[in-house]
């Protein structure tokens, strides 16, 4: 058996080595590095894939969820609602813009924004609203766009986790996540389930005048060339990472797939063990499994982990300090909100490996000693 790892990369680029190989060494060849025809053919090709009018390539997660804030005009201060319980880029585009992060709690099941708690959060000042799709897994778009719309509130979805993954409406109507929005975002960190082999990102609207402010502000704030109309910023994904996305994109729905095969072991495993909460599968969102993250009931979580470690098999807790907590937002004064939920659930959570590599073997091989060390532990 290979040595697991949390994400295999390497295996899965085996898979598609020749392909990848020769369009990067196009790329070289071509040495057209920046720009180039595959950032342009992709970005047609992940809006058609998406169901969206515009994508705009730009250099990763963090810089996307950037420029769309930096696209609505805000003011220091303005207030921007999102979770607490997500990776820190989410929260940290917007303190660094000077704007202010406002957490509601997320729902125990689901692990995204819990809809009562954003009803409460708007205050005149609210202007923007940034669900995350963690884990891959929807936030509850329907009524968050209801209480958005409402109030002409822009959302921007933080898609980073969930690209692949659906949401369907009740009327039955299914969309891809980040097209639901003013503005989606998403990153194509190598791990991620459409990562790139280095670093990348993208920008998706429906909306002409959004799409074009984005553009400009990724390419400093440039309107035609060498007129720069606003403070940008440069972002850029680079025809090499564009390359490779050319090669995984039409493997997306596949790679999602095998994850959620992957999940379907996992849930069948750990089905009705008093001690392990499997993750929930909302009727309303095809999930699409970046992370496989289970809720530990009365066991130490970090035995746990230390067990696992000794027979190899991996873990992590995404993530340990919730926003809110992390030192980085002392001057806001938010460590003392009230997130009862994103507080348990930090306490709780672990991830087991998922990847889209995963055999029989290796999943037996992990769920077995899971459950071994789950059941010795809280003996
Ligand atoms: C990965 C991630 C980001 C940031 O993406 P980078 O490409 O690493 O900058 C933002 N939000 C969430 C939820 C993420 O998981």
């Amino acid at each position: 058996m290979h040595k697991l790892q949390m994400v295999d990369l390497k295996r899965q680029y085996e898979r598609i080595k020749p392909e990848v190989d020769a369009a990067i060494q196009e790329v070289i060849d071509s040495t057209a590095f920046i720009g180039g025809k595959n950032v342009q053919e992709f970005g047609n090709e992940l809006a058609a894939y998406l169901g969206v009018k515009h994508v705009i390539p730009c250099a990763n997660g963090t810089d996307a969820l950037q420029i769309a804030l930096m696209s609505l005009g805000l003011q220091p201060g303005d207030e921007v609602i999102t979770t607490s319980f997500t990776f820190i880029a989410t929260v940290e585009v917007i303190a660094f813009l000077k704007l202010k992060p406002v957490f509601v709690d997320v729902d125990a099941d689901t692990f995204t924004m819990n809809v009562e708690g954003l009803k409460k959060a708007i205050t005149p000042n609210t202007k923007a609203i940034v669900p995350v799709h963690l884990y891959g897994q929807s936030a509850d778009m329907e009524p968050i766009m209801h209480i958005a719309n409402e109030h002409n509130i822009p959302v921007i979805e933080d898609n980073a986790q969930a690209i692949g993954g659906n949401y369907t409406y009740s009327n039955g109507k299914t969309v891809k996540t980040g097209s639901i929005g003013l503005i989606g975002c998403t990153s194509f960190f190598p791990s991620k389930n459409l990562g790139c082999y280095g670093d990348g990102g993208a920008i998706f609207t429906n909306d002409d005048d959004v799409a074009t402010k984005l553009r400009m502000i990724a390419n400093h704030g440039q309107s035609k060339r060498y007129y720069h109309d606003m403070v940008g910023c440069n972002s850029r994904l680079d025809n090499i990472q564009a390359a490779v996305l050319r090669i995984k994109l039409p493997k997306l729905d596949e790679y999602c797939a095998a994850r959620r095969a992957a999940a379907d072991h996992y849930d069948n495993a750990f089905a009705n063990h008093t001690n392990i909460v499997t993750p929930h599968r909302p009727e309303y969102c095809y999930h699409v499994f970046h992370q496989y993250t289970l809720q530990l009931k009365n066991v130490d979580r970090n035995k746990v982990q230390e067990m696992l470690a000794e027979r190899e098999v991996p873990s992590m807790i995404y993530y340990p300090v919730p926003c809110h907590k992390q030192k980085m937002l002392e001057e806001y004064n938010v460590a003392d909100t009230y997130l009862p939920v994103t507080e348990m659930l930090q306490e709780c959570v672990i991830s087991l490996p998922i990847h889209t590599e995963l055999t029989q073997e290796e999943l037996n091989y992990i769920t077995t000693n899971f459950i071994e060390v789950v059941d010795q532990l809280s003996k």
